[in-house]
């Protein structure tokens, strides 16, 4: 299982779509990428191998400025489906999830939202949007949904409430966040990274945010801290 992310003007399907192969070996059973741009969405899934997914999102086109989430699914609640596969989807907001939300059925019950899939992940996206209704602020609304989460994740989530934005957040799931120059990139291990990201910072537990084109906004617990970026500068060999 993995995660890749990314906001800028590259290549941003080939690059997500890249980015889940170099995460093959982790494992996985199902994939799906979703891409915002502007207020449009973008999104595919498919079960089996990645070029499953590949052919599934040929048809899609992607030009210019966007932010783009990906995932590659080993499942743990609910079958190896496209419709457990990941992005999840809420009224106008996005989530990939590595781990496990241990609460997901005491929360699920808190919230007045259709639940199509038998994911634990999906509660995240219909909480984020049910503290968006009541705090009114993104950042906000996303710090309060990780509070209530018990467990493990890396989640990478996106809205059309601040299209332009990655909220991000790690907690005994791995995730890394990259820049080159403007470019903002996230993944679960450098390999899709290399040839990408100049410098990176490896998250560690209770580390969350949001980035922006050219701009990570981090914090630890309720501090905010600065991002640690250093070089990336394995060789790919
Ligand atoms: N628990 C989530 C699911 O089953 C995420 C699994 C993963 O880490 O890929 O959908």
């Amino acid at each position: 299982c993995g995660i890749v992310g990314y906001i800028g003007q590259n290549n941003i399907k080939e690059f997500l779509l890249d980015g889940l192969k170099e995460l093959e070996y982790r494992g996985y059973d199902s994939a799906g990428l979703a891409i915002l741009q502007k207020s449009e969405l973008k999104i595919c899934k498919a079960v089996g191998k990645l070029e499953n997914l590949r052919r599934k999102c040929a048809d899609m086109k992607v030009e210019g400025f966007g932010v783009g989430i990906a995932h590659t699914r080993w499942a743990t609640h609910g079958k190896p489906t496209e419709l457990n596969a990941h992005p999840h989807l809420g009224e106008f907001s996005y989530v990939v999830h590595n781990g496990i939300i241990e609460n997901y059925k005491e929360l699920k019950e808190s919230i007045d939202a259709k639940f199509v899939s038998q994911t634990d992940t999906e509660v995240i996206v219909h909480l984020f949007e049910k503290n968006l209704k009541e705090l009114n602020d993104p950042l906000k609304a996303f710090k309060a949904t990780i509070d209530a989460l018990k467990g493990a994740y890396a989640i990478l989530l996106i809205t059309k409430a601040a299209p332009d934005k990655i909220f991000f957040a790690k907690e005994g799931s791995p995730l890394i966040v990259g820049k080159n120059e403007e470019e903002i990139y996230f993944a679960s291990s450098d390999a899709p990274l290399i040839g990408h990201a100049k410098e990176v910072h490896y998250l560690e537990d209770g580390e969350w945010g949001v980035a922006a084109y050219g701009k990570v906004t981090l914090f630890k617990n309720e501090e905010h801290i600065e991002p640690d970026f250093q070089p990336l500068t394995i060789n790919k060999e």
